[in-house]
C-alpha cells in the first residue's frame, strides 16, 4: 500500500488474488522463498506519455497515455487499451494486473499488459479520433511489436480505434507487421470471431457452470449491463442458447424490455449510429428507460451479466440479485462486482463465473488473431468459434479443478485465481531472478 498509495482499484485486483493464494502458498513453501508475490506485484515497466493533438476547431488538446507492461515470463505482453476519461494509473495496474492471470488460464503463450488514456471517443468526429489515435501511437509505437507487446481494444477502443492506430504503426516502422495489434478489421489481418469473442465466451463459461448443476439457458430470464462489445455478444449468444434476455444499460441508464431485447435494434444504435440506449424505447413501445445504470440490478432474473465496467455491482446489488432469485453471475466485464458483492454471491450459493475466467474469451481469440497473422493463414468463424468454445471449457474446468485441489471446492474465485497463478509463477522460478 506504502509503494502504491492512491491506487484503490490496484490494490483490490491485488487483495483477490492473495487472498485466493494462501491454500498454494502453505502448501508450496517455494513461491515464498522465491519472493513471487512481491515480485508479481511490481509491473516489469509503466510508460506515462503525453497525447497531443488538434481538435475539429483546430485548438491543441493534451491526454495522458498509459502502457503497463506486468508480466512476461510466459509470453509477449498482451491486453487491451481503455480510451475512458476515468484511466488513471490505478486503472490500469489493475486491468494489467488482472490480465496476467486470465492470459495464463487461457493456455496460450501470452504475458500481461494493459493500457489506455483519459481521452473520452465519446461526441468527437472521426477525424478527432484519428487525429488522437495517430498521436497516442506516435509514443506507443516505440514500446510495442509482434513478439514484445500485443495491444487489443477495450472500452472505447473498437475496430474504428484500432484501425487508426495500425495504420499509424506502419506509417512509423514500415513493413506490415500485422501481429503488433489485435481486433483489426477483417479486411486487413484481423480474427472472424474476435469481435464476438469475449462476450460468447462468457456466455460458454456461465453454460459450463449452469450445465455442471444439470441447467442450461434454455427458458432462462437474463440482464445483461453495458451496450458495448462485450454486452452485445453475450446477449446474442444468451438468445441463441434459449433464453430472454430483458434488459441492457449505458452509462446514462438501462432498458427493460418485457418481450426480451431486440438485438438488431441495439445493434444498430450502438455500432453504427453511435447513440445512447434510450434511443431504444422511442422503437420499441413496450419497452421502459429508466435514467439509472445501477438499477438495472433490480430486476429479478436468473442470470445476472455485468459487462459493463468495474465495480458496477456493489454488495447492495449483489444483495437484491440474490433476493430476487438469480442462480448464476458471469463477469463479462473486468471486476464488475465488489469484493463485498462476490461474498454475498459465494455465500447465497450463486453459481459466480469470475472475470478472469469469464471473459478470457477476447484475449484467447486475439491470441488466436497472433497465430493466424504468424501463419498468414485466415481461419473460418466455425474454426475460431470451435477453438473459443473448448478453451471456455478448458477455462471451467481447470478452475474447479484448482478449487477442488486446494479445497475450495466449486469456487471458481479461488479455482481460476490459483491455476492462473501457478504456472506464471513456475515459469518466473524457471527464469531466474526476472
Ligand atoms: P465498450 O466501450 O464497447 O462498451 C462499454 C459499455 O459499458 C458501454 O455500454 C458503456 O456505456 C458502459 N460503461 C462504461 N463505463 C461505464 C460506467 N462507468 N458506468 C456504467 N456503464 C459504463 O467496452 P467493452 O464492451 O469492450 O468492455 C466492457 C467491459 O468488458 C470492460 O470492463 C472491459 O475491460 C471488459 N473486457 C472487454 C474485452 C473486449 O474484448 N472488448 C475483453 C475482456 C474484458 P457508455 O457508452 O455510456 O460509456
Amino acid at each position: 500500500l506504502k509503494r502504491n498509495p492512491n491506487e484503490p482499484l490496484f490494490h483490490q485486483a491485488v487483495k483477490e488474488i492473495l487472498d485466493s493464494l494462501v491454500p498454494v502458498l502453505a502448501k508450496h513453501p517455494k513461491y515464498i522463498k522465491n519472493n513471487i508475490l512481491e515480485r508479481m506485484v511490481e509491473p516489469e515497466r509503466a510508460v506515462f506519455f503525453r497525447v497531443p493533438w488538434v481538435d475539429d476547431n483546430g485548438d491543441i488538446q493534451v491526454n495522458r497515455g498509459f502502457r503497463i507492461q506486468f508480466n512476461s515470463a510466459i509470453g509477449p505482453y498482451k491486453g487491451g487499451l481503455r480510451f475512458h476519461p476515468s484511466v488513471d494509473a490505478s486503472t490500469i495496474k489493475f486491468l494489467g494486473f488482472e490480465q496476467i492471470f486470465k492470459n495464463s488460464l487461457t493456455g496460450q503463450p501470452i504475458g500481461g499488459g494493459k493500457g489506455g488514456s483519459d481521452f473520452d471517443p465519446k461526441g468527437k468526429s472521426d477525424m478527432e479520433v484519428m487525429r488522437f489515435a495517430q498521436s497516442f501511437m506516435t509514443e506507443l509505437y516505440r514500446h510495442i511489436g509482434p513478439d514484445i507487446d500485443v495491444p487489443a481494444g477495450d472500452i472505447g477502443v473498437g475496430g474504428r480505434e484500432i484501425g487508426y492506430m495500425f495504420g499509424q504503426y506502419k506509417r512509423i516502422r514500415g513493413g506490415n507487421e500485422a501481429g503488433v495489434l489485435t481486433g483489426k478489421g477483417l479486411l486487413y489481418g484481423g480474427s472472424l470471431t474476435r469481435t464476438e469473442a469475449t462476450g460468447y465466451g462468457c456466455v460458454y463459461f456461465v453454460n459450463e457452470m449452469l450445465k455442471w448443476k444439470g441447467q442450461s439457458f434454455e427458458g432462462r430470464t437474463v440482464v445483461v449491463s453495458g451496450s458495448g462489445n462485450v454486452s452485445i455478444y453475450a446477449i446474442e449468444k444468451a438468445q441463441q442458447l434459449g433464453a430472454k434476455v430483458i434488459a441492457c444499460s449505458d452509462s446514462n441508464g438501462y432498458i427493460y424490455d418485457e418481450d426480451g431485447i431486440d438485438l438488431r435494434t441495439v445493434k444498430r444504435l450502438k455500432e453504427v449510429e453511435r447513440k445512447r440506449i434510450s434511443e431504444y424505447v422511442k422503437e420499441h413501445r413496450n419497452a421502459i428507460y429508466v435514467e439509472d445504470c445501477s438499477g438495472i440490478w433490480s430486476l429479478p432474473c436468473d442470470i445476472a451479466l455485468p459487462c459493463a465496467t468495474q465495480n458496477e455491482i456493489d454488495e447492495k446489488a449483489a444483495a437484491l440479485l440474490v433476493e430476487n432469485g438469480v442462480i448464476a453471475v458471469g463477469e463479462g466485464a473486468n471486476m464488475p462486482s465488489t469484493l463485498e458483492a462476490i461474498e454475498v454471491f459465494l455465500q447465497g450459493n450463486v453459481l459466480f463465473g469470475p472475470a478472469k475466467a469469464a471473459n478470457a474469451g477476447g484475449v484467447a481469440v486475439s491470441a488466436l488473431e497472433m497465430s493466424q497473422n504468424s501463419m498468414r493463414l485466415a481461419w473460418s468463424f466455425e474454426e475460431v468459434d470451435a477453438k473459443l468454445h473448448a478453451i471456455m471449457t478448458n477455462i471451467f474446468v481447470r478452475s474447479m479443478q484448482a478449487a477442488e485441489e486446494y479445497g475450495h471446492p466449486g469456487n471458481l474465485v479461488v479455482g481460476a485465481n490459483i491455476a492462473g497463478f501457478t504456472k506464471v509463477a513456475d515459469a518466473m522460478i524457471a527464469q531466474g531472478v526476472i
